[in-house]
């Protein structure tokens, strides 16, 4: 392994995951549904492959349809208008996205912010890209996460390439509120940096609401918006995602994706742009069921001794194991299957700063309410 990726082994995912098959627990580490989206867009597929429509290359840039129906989504739920010509383009996920987008706009030295704790993919895409990355650490506080503007704005220094921001935010459920946004565009405006944002989990809002930072004033022509349809439509296995910039920016970031995977899989593109379409009820549903099931994990860590920040946003809780009378959550994640029959991923593999990360455990609630239930019962046995 070369020495930008030494540091980067398994990902912890995959680790907890395979913890989970190993030992039968109830795996609440790795965010994917255990409900598959609905059966319509799935039919879609198929007829898809059965109709030859994408069983070959498509369009590098992805097919049309899809890129027309990317643009209508953020015109119809974010008033931004994009060509779907030239500024849409489709992706392998919204992590190839991300690693297009640094690989295609940072240079070798530049420094890259991104809010910490942060994605796993965002270091490792970060260092192939030979950049350096710039933590700025979520603190929790009265029971939610918060970013301190005056840490952000110290940040930058005039090797700042870009700031990859991320809300609502993986692993703590933030959403960042309008004016925090407010404040990150008029810092890229006045420091001249771009923005990657990563916002997958744009409909997984419970409280208060997902601005896109393109929609901030100086912003459109600075911003590199991604989104994918895993969260949206519960199909993560699909790996079907976007970018949506400008001509330049989105130029910029398929000479990347074009060397990477050079196409996403057909068939399922043409599914998901009749995804997109689906009425408005479908996405308050998919909002609710989640909202009910985040109330109903969020309840039994606080009945098993957890302290809980309640997330505003995305598929996951993270919780203090201090009252438990734990300090260390790796250890705590590695014995959790043994001692209660659940897996869960210690948030602190996301942090450059270990220590300030140590104490905090992350659980998904995409899972069926029958599972979270029994999930929650198992956990009291920790008091
Ligand atoms: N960004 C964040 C914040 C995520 O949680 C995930 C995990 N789904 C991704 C990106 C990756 O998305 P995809 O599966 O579309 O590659
Ligand atoms: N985004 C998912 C999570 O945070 C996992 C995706 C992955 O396994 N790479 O749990």
């Amino acid at each position: 392994l070369n020495h930008r990726l030494a540091e980067f082994g398994t990902t912890i995912f995959a680790e907890m995951s395979a913890l989970a098959v190993r030992t039968g627990a109830i795996n609440l580490g790795q965010g994917f549904p255990d409900t598959d989206g609905p059966e319509e867009i799935r039919e879609a597929a198929v007829r898809a492959i059965r109709d030859g429509r994408g069983n070959q290359y498509p369009p590098g840039p992805g097919i049309p349809e899809l890129r027309t129906a990317v643009a209508e989504h953020q015109q119809r739920f974010h008033d931004l208008a994009y060509d779907p010509e030239t500024e849409v383009l489709i992706t392998a996920g919204a992590t190839e996205a991300i690693a297009a987008s640094l690989l295609a706009l940072v240079e070798p030295g530049d420094e890259v912010i991104a809010l910490e704790p942060y994605y796993d993919s965002y270091a490792a895409s970060i260092a192939m890209a030979g950049g350096t990355r710039v933590p700025v650490t979520l603190r929790p506080r009265d029971g939610a996460y918060h970013l301190d503007l005056d840490e952000l704005r110290d940040a930058v220094t005039d090797r700042t390439r870009l700031i990859l921001l991320n809300s609502p935010h993986n692993p703590t459920g933030t959403v960042l509120r309008r004016d925090e946004l407010a404040a990150v565009a008029e810092l890229c405006v006045e420091r001249d940096l771009l923005a990657v944002t990563d916002e997958v989990y744009e409909h997984l809002v419970f409280d208060g609401e997902h601005h896109p930072l393109a929609g901030f004033p100086g912003m459109r022509e600075r911003t590199v918006t991604i989104s994918s349809s895993g969260k949206t439509f519960s199909l993560t296995g699909w790996k079907v995602g976007w970018v949506t910039a400008t001509p330049a920016l989105v130029s910029a970031v398929r000479s990347a994706k074009q060397y990477l995977t050079y196409v996403s899989a057909g068939p399922f593109q043409y599914a998901v742009a009749e995804a997109l379409a689906l009425p408005d009820s479908y996405y308050t549903a998919l909002r609710e069921g989640l909202r009910a099931r985040r109330d109903l994990l969020a309840k039994g860590l606080r009945e098993a001794g957890f302290e809980v920040f309640s997330p505003a946003g995305t598929y996951f809780i993270t919780t203090d194991i201090r009252p438990l009378g734990e300090s260390d959550g790796v250890s705590f994640c590695l014995a959790l299957p043994e001692r209660a029959g659940v897996v869960a991923v210690p948030t602190q593999v996301f942090y450059d700063h270990a220590a300030a990360g140590a104490p905090y455990v992350r659980f998904a609630f995409c899972k069926r309410e029958d599972v979270l239930r029994q999930a929650a019962e198992r956990l009291l046995t920790l008091r």
